[in-house]
């Protein structure tokens, strides 16, 4: 059973990244920056801007932390995404979600330049990768993908059932790998939460590839899993738990305990896809720097 780690997966992404900002640093050259946009302060989307942030200066890129209070108003934070689009200096903008109720998260999507669009979550870019052309990539399905390609996981004719329908996860997974590409070349069955339970068994049990983006720990366990699957856990919720140090325990969608009694790879929680997503985010980034596309 092989564990897919996110931290070595990652870690190889970065050290390329490091070694392209070395060079742009030795040249004299700027590198890339990314600008993240934090309302509020959730926990979780506080931990997820300080990774993103922290793995920026790792890997050599200039970031800057923009943080409004929860009771902004949708202007004001429209009027910063519009300066951050027309600032030079800045490569990628990412608004992190959830947003407040009373902000529209569409409107604030798609105030973002496309080009600096480094989330892959507007339109416009949602709709270049539908058809398979050159676009930011949403960066958890990026993260995938880094991580398949990391440890040569073939995809090509494989049967991949994708758990989840969001736009941000489980449709763009379900698109890329189902796509005439890189680490495409599968054939995709979507669920949701309206295929009834008893058919969402027979179809994963028949998945070379699972991909569990649900957000309900433990989803998924041992009678789902097809002998020798590879399983993806993109889940991450936080269930308290008063023995932990903070009060509470990262959970993914998999009973890991259980899924590597079938799997032949699965991505632990945390240490799986959470890494990747950054990493994801980080070629985004050096790719709105360099107005070119990774997979060119
Ligand atoms: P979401 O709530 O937008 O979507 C959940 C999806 O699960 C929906 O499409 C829904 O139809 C489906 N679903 C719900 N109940 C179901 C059921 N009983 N059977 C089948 N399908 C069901 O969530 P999301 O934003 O896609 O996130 C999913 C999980 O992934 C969350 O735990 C989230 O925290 C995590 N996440 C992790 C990363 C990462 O970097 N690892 C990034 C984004 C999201």
């Amino acid at each position: 059973m092989l564990v897919l780690d996110g931290k070595v997966a990652s870690a190889s992404v970065k050290a390329i990244l490091l070694q392209k900002t070395q060079a742009l640093k030795a040249a004299g050259k700027r590198t890339p920056h990314l600008a993240a946009i934090l309302v509020g302060n959730n926990g979780a989307s506080e931990t997820y801007v300080a990774s993103k942030v922290k793995n920026c200066e790792e890997t050599g890129f200039g970031s800057s932390l923009i943080r409004f209070d929860d009771n902004v108003a949708e202007l004001d934070l429209l009027a910063k995404i519009h300066e951050l689009n027309n600032d030079k200096t800045v490569d990628g903008i990412l608004v992190q979600l959830p947003l407040p109720k009373h902000i529209n998260d569409e409107k604030i999507i798609e105030a973002i330049h496309p080009d600096k669009d480094v989330d892959g979550f507007h339109p416009m870019n949602i709709g270049r990768m539908v058809q398979g052309l050159d676009t930011f990539i949403p960066a958890t399905p990026f993260g995938v993908l880094l991580m398949l390609e990391y440890y040569k996981i073939e995809t090509k004719g494989k049967h991949v059932v994708v758990i989840g329908r969001s736009n941000i996860v489980g449709r763009p997974m379900s698109i890329l790998l189902s796509g005439n590409r890189p680490k495409g070349d599968a054939t995709v069955t979507l669920c949701h939460r309206y295929t009834p339970k008893e058919e969402l068994i027979k179809l994963t049990q028949l998945a070379d590839i699972l991909v569990v983006a649900v957000g309900i720990p433990e989803f998924v366990n041992a009678a789902m899993i097809k002998p020798g699957a590879v399983i993806i856990d993109v889940g991450i919720t936080r269930v308290e738990d008063a023995t932990a140090k903070k009060g509470f325990r990262i959970k993914g969608d998999i009973n890991y305990e259980q899924a590597i009694t079938k799997a032949s790879a699965v991505t632990p929680v945390p240490g799986g896809v959470g890494l990747m997503t950054i990493a994801g985010l980080l070629m985004n980034t050096m790719k709105a720097y360099e107005g070119k596309f990774y997979h060119n």
